[in-house]
Parts: structure tokens; sequence; C-alpha cells
């Protein structure tokens, strides 16, 4: 019988899996594992929030193969060493594992398996964790997108309509004389315990994500493009770190939510799915814009920006950003909400990313870090993708004069203050009319409310309309310069 070495990553789960599917269909001894290498992810290591995750996904994904006989072997990096290591232990001949695609990863991946193919050890990747994979689609010039709405016409041209694989049956056991390190071996978790927050909103791994998605097909997805853009609204599906782990595959989630549509009674239910399919779709193009232009998780997809005057002297701005102090109480709740949760709302991670780029003029790259290492769903692509999109500088992205007005945003999107008053307690006696600018509240209503801005609450950190003016003369001076060079 052929010892397989099932080698996960980004793939935390047994269903749909088609590295896993695939050696136990062949009848194989499989050896699952997973290597700690934090050093080959350059410098993007995993944050802080992601290292939380990862601890406690790796327990689930443990605990359910125990469930089918197995277990996971837990082993430290450099990734070859170890799988290495690990075939002259067990006798494998044989690696599989499922796709990355960040640029380390791919390297790393395809240096691997020239390693491996000299050594005589055959191995095979598959795709679990997107729809559409990035060198499918093309334009009809063969280069590779840059513009959402086409990518996504031709990756729905394409069809992805293999379904999803079941979960697998009993898996042999594993030698009892194969050594496991200890999953706290890994130091994943704080060494000081700030993840009170995290542990109170997140059920971690596969049977937790599979609840979720069920939870988000009987109620919520039939509002899903009424309700997506309000932030005090459970209206998202709150998917994006399971599907970053790939606790759940995208094709998973797309096939229950089309299923729940076509079954539905509501009328617009197959719109409203298709709706969320196609935010789905953006992860599927930030990794299409990942794949092709690997330098864009440090510089920017427009060549036009390699040499953007961002400020460089704003560390007190930054940290008024990152702990919300700005005294803009959309942006201050959703810096807050990213702390406390691990977690953004995807319409309050758009404002806070435009005042830090566009009002404080602080690089997209700061940004994109800080979120890096509090996010619980911290994703090379979606996050460089989003950071650019904002900044003005990726791929398809918003033009440099589209500056968010958080007053006007929270006004929109928060009216009653809800989300505002959730995350800022302080300021939840102020009435409706002042949620947004505090600092226009007369002061007897800010007595009365026991908020008074400077004391209790920070004035404003800059000056919305002078930054905008200053922004918008910077970015067309710049772009003219680069024109005319
Ligand atoms: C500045 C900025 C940074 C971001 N950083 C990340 C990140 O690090 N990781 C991350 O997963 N998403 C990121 N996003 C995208 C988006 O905000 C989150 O995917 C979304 O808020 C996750 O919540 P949800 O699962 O409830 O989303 P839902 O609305 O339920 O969407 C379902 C899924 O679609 C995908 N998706 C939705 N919107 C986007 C988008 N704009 N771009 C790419 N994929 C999307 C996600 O995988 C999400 O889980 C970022 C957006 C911005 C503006």
């Amino acid at each position: 019988m052929t010892t397989t070495l099932v080698w996960f990553r980004s793939d935390l789960r047994l269903a749909d899996n088609p590295a896993l599917h695939d050696a136990v269909r062949r009848g194989d001894k499989v050896i699952p594992v997973f290597i700690w290498a934090p050093e080959e992810a350059g410098a993007w290591v995993p944050g802080g929030a992601s290292r939380w995750w990862l601890h406690h996904s790796l327990f689930a994904l443990d605990a359910t193969l125990r469930g089918h006989g197995s277990r996971l072997i837990l082993r430290r990096g450099p990734s070859r060493v170890a799988l290495e290591e690990l075939i002259t232990e067990t006798g494998a001949t044989r690696v599989v594992w499922n796709r990355c695609y960040q640029p380390l990863a791919l390297e790393r991946d395809r240096e691997i398996g020239t390693a491996l193919q000299d050594q005589g050890i055959e191995w095979a990747s598959f795709n679990a964790n997107l729809l559409v994979e990035p060198w499918q689609v093309r334009t009809r010039t063969g280069a590779p997108y840059r513009v959402f709405t086409p990518f996504w016409r031709a990756c729905r041209e394409l069809g992805w309509e293999e379904r999803p694989l079941p979960t697998v049956g009993e898996c042999a056991p594993v030698s009892p004389n194969i050594d496991s390190l200890d999953l706290g071996a890994f130091g994943l978790l704080p060494k000081v315990a700030w993840d009170s927050g995290l542990r109170v909103n997140w059920q971690v791994g596969e049977q937790a994500a599979l609840e979720r998605l069920q939870e988000f097909c009987d109620d919520a997805f039939v509002d899903y493009a009424g309700a997506r853009d309000y932030p005090s609204r459970p209206g998202t599906s709150r998917l994006s770190p399971h599907l970053h782990f790939g606790e759940i595959s995208p094709r998973q989630i797309a096939w229950a939510l089309m299923h729940a549509a076509h079954t539905s009674r509501v009328a617009g239910a197959v719109a409203a799915a298709e709706a969320y399919v196609r935010e789905l779709g953006w992860r599927e193009f930030a990794h299409h814009v990942l794949f092709h232009y690997p330098h864009t998780t440090d510089a920017p997809m427009d060549p036009r920006f390699a040499d953007f005057p961002w400020r460089a002297d704003a560390e007190e701005m930054l940290c008024a950003w990152q702990r919300g102090r700005t005294g803009y109480p959309i942006v201050d709740a959703g810096m807050r909400e990213l702390w406390q949760t691990g977690w953004m709302h995807n319409r309050v991670r758009m404002i806070t990313a435009s005042f830090l780029t566009k009002n404080a003029r602080l690089s997209w790259h700061r940004g994109a870090s800080w979120f890096w290492d509090t996010l619980v769903d911290a994703d090379l692509a979606n996050n460089s993708l989003g950071w650019q999109w904002v900044a003005g500088c990726g791929a398809d992205a918003a033009p440099y004069f589209r500056i968010f007005n958080p007053i006007l945003q929270s006004k929109k999107f928060d009216a009653a203050g809800a989300y505002i008053r959730r995350w800022l307690p302080e300021l939840d006696a102020l009435p409706d009319r002042w949620i947004h600018a505090p600092w226009e509240a007369p002061t007897t209503v800010q007595a009365e409310a026991k908020v008074v801005v400077g004391r209790d609450y920070p004035a404003p950190v800059l000056d919305l309309k002078a930054t905008r003016d200053e922004s918008l003369a910077v970015y067309r001076t710049h772009l003219q310069a680069v024109a005319n060079a």
C-alpha cells in the first residue's frame, strides 16, 4: 500500500479537500501533516490575530481527523526538510497538497516538487481554494485581467461545474511511532492574554465554518444586497477567516447558497445569492492579481504611484488611527472593532483606509501592515487589493479623487449610530443628530451626554476639508508630473 503525506496548508478541512480526497480514494495510507514555517512567508509572516486563529484551527483539524481514525502530525519548517524527514521516517512514496498562490509559497512549492521528483517521490497538487485558478482566464490578447467586471464575466463563462467533494470517510490510523510536535511548541498564542475579544467573537474550525454557512443560508443571504453595507446589521456572512484558512471552500459556499436560493420561496433569492457569489468573485480577482502581479504585495500595481509623496512624518496620526482615537466616530468605531474582534465590516474598512491614505496621506502599505497584524482574516491577496483599491493605485482602483467623507458615510450607513455606540460606549448618550460629528454638539449637549470632546473623546486629529483639498492637489500634481516625465 502506498504511504502518502497529505501536506495541509491553507486548506484546514476534510470536506471538499481534493488532495486528501485523492489519497483516501486511492486507498493510500494517509499521513496528514502541517508544517509551521513562518520564515517562508518573507516579510508577510502571519500576524498576531492570524496566529491565534491558526492555533485553534489546527487544534480543530486534529480533533476532526481523530474522529476519522487519524491524527495531524505537526512539524517545524523548513518545509522541504520536514517533508524529507517524514518521508524517511514513514517510507512515504507520495506527497500531495492543495495549491497556494502567494508568490513565495509558489516558489517554495515549485522547488519542493522538483526536489521530490529528483528523489523519485511522486507528488501531485490540486485546486481547493479558488473557483477559477489564476491561469485559467485571460483577456482576448492573452494578458491577465486588470479590471474586475470582464474578469468575472470570463470566470462565469468558464463556470465551475464540479460539485464540492464530500468529507472523507474513515482513514487508516497513523502509527504512534511517528512523532508530532505539541501544538503549543509553535508559540502561536499570545504570551500576554489580549485575545479575550477574539475568543468571545469567533468559533474556529471546519465545523464552525459549516455552521456559519448554514446560518447565513437560513437567515441572512436573501437580504445580502440590501444589508451588506450597514455595519450594525448582521448582513454579511463573516466567513472570511474561515475562507482564508481553508476551513471551508468557495465552491462549498457557492453551491450551498445557490441551492438555498433555488429552493427558497423568497422573491429575489437567486439575485441575492448571485450578489454574494460576485463578492467571492472579488476574492478570485484578488488572487488572480496577486498571481500575475506578485510585486503588488509591496509596490503599487499602477507604476505612476511608485514614488508618490506619502507623508512620512505622521507617527502620531498613525497611532491615533490604530487606536481608534482620530475623533471621527465611524473611523474610531471601525478601528476599535478591529482591535477587539480581529475583524472589521467591509464598508468601514473602506472608510478607515480612505481616511488613512487620502486624508492623512499615509502610505497604503502602512495601513495594510496594521490590518495584516490585527485581522483574523488577514489575506495577502485580499488585503493588498483592498488597500490599493482605496488608495487609488491598484487594479481596477477607485479614482484618486474619490475620497470617502467619513461623516457622510456614517450618516448614510449608520444613521442612528448603532454601530458607533457599540464600539464607542463613551458616545452612547449623544443624540443621533450629533453622533457622527460630536465636536459640533453644543457644550450643553456634550455635558448632558457626559462626553466632553477633547476630554472624554478626542477632538478631530485633522480637518476633513483641508486635508481633502491638499490631498487632491498632491495627487493631481504628482500624476501630472509623471505624465510629463
Ligand atoms: C482596505 C481593505 C482591506 C481588506 N483586507 C482583507 C483581508 O485581509 N482579508 C479578507 O478576506 N478580505 C479583506 N478585505 C475585503 C473585505 O472587506 C472582507 O473580505 C469582508 O469584509 C469579509 O467579511 P465577510 O466574510 O462577512 O464578507 P461577505 O460580504 O460575506 O463576503 C463573502 C466573502 O467574499 C470575499 N470578499 C468580499 N468582499 C471582498 C473584497 N472587497 N475583496 C476580496 N474579497 C472579498 C471574502 O472572502 C468574504 O468572506 C479588505 C477590504 C478592504 C477595503
